[in-house]
């Protein structure tokens, strides 16, 4: 009784396209997808077209060929032997912070779903920072500030602001996902508001600042980038549910959205070390290993090599380069032209 229970629930479940095609498959055996695919097609007018007809020959059939490839949600990563999977950690004397935070969203009284304007009396509480999570660059120690369910009740985030201001205070670069926009410009006004002075200059990487002006991924969200890299995804947060139960100071979600935080820098440091080549212009790593020794502005190695092809600026010439640690390409900074033919060099009239 059960069994039939559960039989006419799947059955219900499954589509009637779905029953079409697995009979059919049942019924033609013998016959190639394609012909099959195109016999359904024509009999049946439920399927809106015939390449719909052959998805549902192929997913009954459990074949398996391009199209499937092509259809797939995500492209994965090709694995050519140019592709620089993994460069050496460079010694340098730079440090290089990894940070991302969580914030708790504004709360506010609104009349309707879309295009609201909240006005300052319609604000019931403001955002704050639940967790902080971050880590110099390739060392494994990771460092996290969260709060205790009294400060989330209290929407007090000004304990955990010392240890992010202290690591931001040291460090000279770093590196976020929209941290330009959003996590660096929140932490300074906690800062503020907490009485701490800015923090001493950095420089600053932006990973969703890069996948924007260089690439077209079909989403710039870190966890789309995990996916199309074929970086690791540490935790999952579930949700908005998640961010809710920390506002509320649940200690358990506080906890989780501790670790999905460190969970997140893992991630943005695997997704960096892959966009690095593609860095322009990444802070000069070559000014932290000062040895006498030509660098690589990407990552400071010195292993370096040309081939044959030169940079071209409107009115000079300079050598290109590839790092072979990294793969990152950049020029030398010396002129390839004697004085007299730079002399002869004449610049195009702009207007
Ligand atoms: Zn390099």
């Amino acid at each position: 009784m059960l069994r039939l229970a559960i039989n006419l629930y799947n059955m219900r479940k499954k589509s009637q396209n779905r029953l079409i095609a697995e009979d059919y498959c049942e019924r033609f055996k013998d016959e190639k997808d394609y012909t099959l695919a195109k016999r359904i097609y024509e009999e049946n007018d439920t399927f809106t077209s015939l390449e719909q007809a052959r998805d549902y020959v192929r997913l009954t059939r459990g074949h398996r060929g391009d199209r499937d490839k092509k259809y797939a949600t995500v492209p994965k990563p090709l694995n050519f032997d140019t592709t620089n999977t993994k460069p050496k950690v460079v010694n340098t004397s730079a440090k290089v912070l990894v940070l991302d935070i969580e914030t708790a969203p504004m709360m506010a009284f609104v009349w309707g779903m879309w295009k609201q304007n909240v006005y300052l009396d319609q604000l019931v509480n403001d955002w704050f920072v639940l967790t902080w999570a971050a880590k110099w660059l390739f060392e494994d120690k990771v460092y996290s500030g969260k709060l205790t369910s009294k400060e989330a009740i209290n929407k007090d985030d000004s304990r955990i602001m010392k240890g992010i201001w202290e690591m931001l205070n040291v460090a000279d670069i770093v590196i976020t996902h929209n941290g330009d926009k959003f996590d660096l410009p929140k932490l300074n006004t906690r800062f503020l508001m907490c009485g701490l002075n800015p923090p001493m200059p950095y420089q600053t990487i932006d990973t969703l600042k890069i996948v924007k002006s260089q690439f077209k991924f079909s989403s710039n969200k870190q966890e789309f980038l995990n996916i199309s890299l074929g970086t690791d995804r540490k935790v999952d947060t579930g949700g908005f549910k998640l961010w809710e139960a920390c506002y509320k100071g649940e200690k358990a979600s506080l906890d989780l959205m501790e670790k999905y935080n460190i969970g997140d820098i893992l991630s943005l440091e695997a997704n960096y070390i892959k966009l690095r080549p593609y860095i322009k212009p990444h802070p000069n790593m070559g000014l932290f290993v000062l040895d006498g020794n030509e660098r690589c502005p990407s990552c400071g190695s010195n292993e370096l090599s040309e081939n044959g092809k030169d940079y071209h600026t409107t009115v000079n010439v300079f050598e290109a380069v590839r790092c072979n640690n990294c793969g990152a390409v950049g020029r030398r900074r010396k002129s390839k032209l004697t004085v007299s033919e730079r002399r002869n060099v004449l610049s195009s009239s702009p207007r």
